[in-house]
């Protein structure tokens, strides 16, 4: 792995040259050519989060007191995340670096609870739906908490199972908002009841839900509750990145109350440079990654929201309304982004590869064996060519059977 690094540096014109050079191998994404990793809500939207995230590059969101404009920035973008997933007064958050690590920190504050408010000692316990992140298993393996999954109904977390899972030592139920693989949103109010039943706390991964749904619900879509407007919600993870169509590097994390997000801060106050408190798991943030979230937010307001979720509302109605003609089955009845359906004859792998040769970089489910589309608003220009590629994509795929499916390093 090791290389040299070059003796002499070169100019920034070669050095740009050789980056474009690199990239043409990619996946075509601002042609519509991506339905998972990017999320492309035009040329316009591309050019504030680069110009923003430049201005502030070198900033840095750890220290708050030397950067007035970044921790103005992070409290306004909190403020429009809590405002539109129905924070109650007192709510609270923090920005982070993505979902991975919003949904971390919830566990580590639903952790904290645990031991300092509720008393619990010993090993501790996590139930979640099986449609729920992988995120959830990496914080679970880092904080040593047992993980423990349960069966789906219809495609949905079953508020049955979760409860039947539970026990004394359970320090967190978790619902999705929607869940990645199918994206459909889990009954968040029967596991509100649950949670408020219990005592326990519940959290609502809203990482790829947060920043469309309520402009679905605006547009006059039918989304049922899901945020804080259900009492029994103590937190809820929202990615910036995703539907929020800010630059890469930015997430929310919410909690119900200032006393449950204390949980989350980390201090250490013996230290030979003083003490040391970070709200997150960064100890440097990136202050471009907050600039570009709240110069996004600022430049599309709550109109421009309503007309890019829009667009996806419509690609994603076209595709699924095409893939049904085609003979294949949607999964649920999907209400943002993510759209998912399987063919009841051709292996949904094999024909995911066959439109990997035609350029298109989708994922897959594999329960059952199927297709899954993350849109953004460039697809609407793309949804007949997508489905005239499907058509020759099922009929080359016939009688074989697809590798496995990744997500992330592996493919
Ligand atoms: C994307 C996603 C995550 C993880 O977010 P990253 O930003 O990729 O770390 C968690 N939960 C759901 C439902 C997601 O779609």
């Amino acid at each position: 792995m090791t290389a040299s690094l070059p003796q002499q540096g070169q100019p920034w014109d070669a050095v740009r040259a050789q980056m474009t050079g690199m990239a043409t191998g990619d996946v075509k994404w601002r042609d519509g050519k991506a339905a998972v990793y990017v999320f492309n809500a035009g040329e316009d939207i591309e050019r504030v989060q680069k110009e923003a995230y430049a201005m502030f590059a070198s900033e840095n969101g750890l220290g708050p007191a030397a950067f007035p404009s970044l921790a103005r920035m992070e409290r306004e973008v909190l403020g429009f995340g809590l405002g539109l997933l129905h924070g109650p007064e007192g709510a609270a958050g923090a920005m982070t670096s993505g979902g991975t690590d919003s949904i971390l920190m919830a566990v580590k504050a639903a952790r904290d609870f645990a031991r300092k408010e509720r008393g619990l000692t010993g090993q501790l316990n996590i139930v979640l739906p099986r449609s729920a992140h992988p995120a959830f298993d990496k914080a679970c393996a880092v904080m040593e908490i047992e993980v423990r999954r349960t069966p789906l109904k219809a495609f949905l977390a079953d508020p049955e199972a979760i409860e039947a899972a539970v026990d004394e030592a359970t320090m967190m139920i978790v619902g999705s908002a929607p869940c990645f693989p199918y994206g459909l949103i889990d009954p968040i109010e029967a596991l509100g009841d649950l949670a408020g039943r219990r005592g326990l706390w519940l959290h609502v991964d809203a990482c790829v839900g947060g920043y469309i749904a309520p402009f679905v619900r605006m547009n006059g879509g039918d989304v049922p509750p899901f945020d804080f407007a259900v009492p029994g919600v103590s937190s809820m993870s929202a990615d910036l990145h995703k539907y929020g169509y800010c630059a890469k590097g930015a997430s929310t994390v919410f909690f119900r109350s200032e006393a449950l997000r204390a949980h989350m801060v980390f201090t250490v106050s013996d230290w030979p440079a003083g003490k040391m408190v970070t709200p997150t798991l960064a100890g440097t943030r990136p202050g471009g990654a907050i600039a570009a979230a709240w110069a996004v937010m600022t430049f599309l307001g709550v109109e421009g929201y309503r007309a890019r979720h829009g667009q996806v509302t419509r690609a994603r109605e076209q595709i699924e309304a095409g893939v049904r003609e085609r003979g294949f089955t949607v999964i649920g009845a999907p209400q943002l982004g993510i759209v998912a359906f399987s063919h009841p004859d051709v292996d949904g792998l094999a024909i995911l590869g066959k439109l990997y040769q035609r350029g298109w970089v989708t994922s897959a489910i594999t329960e059952p064996r199927g297709l899954h589309l993350m849109l953004s608003p460039v697809h609407l220009t793309v949804a007949d060519q997508y489905l005239a590629d499907l058509d020759w994509a099922t009929e080359a795929a016939r009688g074989e059977t697809g590798a496995g499916a990744t997500v992330g390093y592996g493919r």
